[in-house]
């Protein structure tokens, strides 16, 4: 039986560690060709080679989505290459955990410049080829862009925003057959601690508090594979982080008690 995505050509941001790479080895195996585009060249191409190892077609792309020039020469050169996009995964991203009393305004401009910037950046240089295919975009959120998260109101505020850009843009690109997803996991093991930021700037040593069963990111791949296929609009994932959305908005203020409750630890210092 045919792959489901031969022939098709999946970007993914951030794809040389955790839920990228897992999104990339899913989509590989579905028979899409795989573009990397990540800030760390080296993994990058170390990716490229697993993927090859395992019979996919890759190409890796050393770039750092909050510089919007250097994603346009990555988008052209993919678009060059390959001959256009079937579906950009915008996923490259890094957090932050620390108070909003203590936390440097550089630090919100920071993670801003990557996790909302960087999705715009990426997406502004693909869209039209991605219209020209009817392809889709997805967009890696988290159950922190539906509501509040103690500790992280940098995080947070980034990936609310990708809601705010996307869903109005899906308003803009959907009569011309552009699907836009928003995927939205919970707690997934993966590097994104490693390089979570602290107040100044400095990468944080406070251990992460969390709220229920950590997800696999390939468990994350192989869900977001079928939302592509249905073309839904979201996808919001883990049981906490299933209940947690549903509460936060039939009872606001209940899910306010329950994330102090869980995550008055980050303040603990
Ligand atoms: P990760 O650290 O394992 O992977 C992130 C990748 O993004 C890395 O390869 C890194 O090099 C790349 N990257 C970071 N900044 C970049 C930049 N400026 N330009 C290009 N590449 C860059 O983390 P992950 O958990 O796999 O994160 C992927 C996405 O999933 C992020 O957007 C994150 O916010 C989101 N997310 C993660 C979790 C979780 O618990 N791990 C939960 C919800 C959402």
């Amino acid at each position: 039986m045919k792959a489901k995505l031969t022939g098709k050509t999946a970007v993914i941001t951030g794809g040389a560690s955790g839920i990228g790479a897992a999104i990339a080895r899913k989509f590989g195996r579905e028979g899409a060709r795989i573009v990397i585009v990540d800030m760390d060249g080296e993994n990058a191409a170390a990716m490229k080679r697993d993927l090859e190892d395992m019979g996919i077609s890759a190409m890796a792309v050393s770039c750092d989505v909050s510089d919007e020039k250097a994603c346009h020469e990555a988008m052209r050169k993919i678009i060059d290459e390959t001959g256009g996009i079937d579906i950009l995964v915008n996923n490259a991203g890094i957090t932050q955990r620390s108070s909003f009393r203590d936390t440097e305004v550089s630090v919100y401009r920071k993670v801003m410049e990557v996790n909302f910037f960087g999705s715009l950046n990426c997406t502004k240089a693909a869209i039209e080829s991605i219209i020209e295919r009817k392809g889709t975009i997805v967009v890696t959120s988290s159950i922190a862009g539906l509501g509040p998260l103690l500790g992280r109101t940098g995080y947070s505020a980034s990936k609310h925003a990708l809601h705010g850009l996307f869903e109005s843009l899906r308003t803009e690109v959907s009569h011309l057959g552009v699907n836009i997803l928003m995927l939205c996991p919970g707690f997934t093991r993966t590097n994104l601690q490693l390089r979570a930021l602290d107040a100044d700037g400095s990468i944080t040593r406070h251990a992460q508090s969390t709220m229920g069963k950590q997800d696999s990111p390939d468990h994350v791949a192989e869900k977001l594979y079928r939302a592509v296929m249905k073309r839904s609009p979201i996808l919001v994932l883990t049981l906490s982080g299933k209940a947690g959305y549903l509460v936060n908005r039939l009872f606001p203020s209940l899910y306010e008690k329950i994330i102090i409750k869980n995550f008055k630890k980050e303040l603990e210092r």
